[in-house]
């Protein structure tokens, strides 16, 4: 038997071009779309912007410029080849381009795809942080950037970029989606990927219209002190299962909501830095162990 055969003359299979394929395209245009004017914001770095700035730090956009877009092209040829290699595996899904379901159908389908990838996103990003080689082979790739602007968003080792993809598609085929409906949570997902590395809290971000996702701050957050914030959309994953919300960046939202402006919020938090180190020094000073009460 040839073991080629379930490949053969998949190039000239219009559904290989639709399904995979395709979805690849628009995967990546919609990442760009987002990402680039804020990438060219980032790199002007104009002096209106910077009271939005969420990290008052300079974007690290010379160093990570080239090495995101060498990262975007390699990852790109990666999934590529694999979702020829799964070729076979992913022409027997019920994923279709049949009858368009009825748009109340297709909201719910969304709703769906956004809290399943979103849970199962949390708990893999989770463990990538409490799993040493993961977190040291893999997902420290994507930690280098820790003040990040939009392209920056897909800067990751393959294997991370493999697997994200791999879960963004796991809901489309456990309802057999019609094709419309992937492409549809495609965009969906990869806007907010850009979105959340942008860097900066503008309040008229589209993405507010969307009332579960909290913008940009909360990705940022994770980047800039590693540890927490580790859900894409939805922060009840952080809030009440995990119990993985920084406490910086709630002081952060309490600071916004009080009509301070990022620069102040981050001075404030200079501030508190300043007072705990202090209270750390005088129990040393008296012989007791060391315990910071506060998390960063
Ligand atoms: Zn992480
Ligand atoms: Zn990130």
């Amino acid at each position: 038997m040839d073991v080629f055969s379930p490949w053969q003359g998949f190039h000239n299979d219009p559904w290989f071009w639709q399904f995979p394929m395709a979805t690849l395209i628009i995967s990546m245009a919609s990442f760009l779309t987002v990402a680039t004017p804020w990438t060219i914001i980032a790199w002007l770095d104009p002096r209106s912007m910077r009271k939005y700035k969420i990290q008052q730090k300079p974007f690290e956009f010379k160093k990570y410029f080239w090495p995101s877009i060498a990262r975007i092209i390699i990852n790109n040829v990666i999934l590529a080849g694999l979702l020829v290699v799964t070729w076979p595996l992913l022409k027997l899904t019920a994923v279709h381009n049949g009858e368009l379901p009825s748009w109340y159908i297709i909201i719910a389908q969304l709703l769906f795809f956004v809290f399943l990838d979103d849970f199962l996103y949390y708990w893999m990003h989770r463990y990538m942080h409490e799993n040493k080689w993961l977190l040291k082979h893999v997902h420290s790739v994507h930690h280098r950037i820790r003040n990040t602007c939009g392209i920056n968003g897909n800067y990751m080792n393959w294997l991370e970029y493999v697997l994200t993809a791999g879960l963004t598609l796991v809901g489309p085929i456990l309802l057999g989606a019609h094709i419309y409906v992937v492409w549809i949570w495609v965009v969906i997902r990869q806007m907010e990927g850009a979105d959340g590395h942008i860097g900066y809290d503008v309040p008229w971000n589209p993405a507010h219209l969307f009332p579960v996702y909290k913008g940009p701050v909360y990705h940022d957050f994770h980047h800039a002190k590693f540890k927490g914030n580790y859900a894409g959309f939805l922060p009840y994953l952080d809030e009440y299962l995990g119990k993985t919300h920084i406490p910086a960046y709630l002081r952060y939202l309490k600071g916004r909501k009080a009509g301070l402006t990022a620069q102040q919020i981050e001075q404030q938090e200079i501030e508190l830095r300043k007072s705990q180190r202090k209270r750390t020094c005088r129990t040393v000073s008296v012989g007791k162990p060391t315990h910071s009460s506060a998390e960063f």
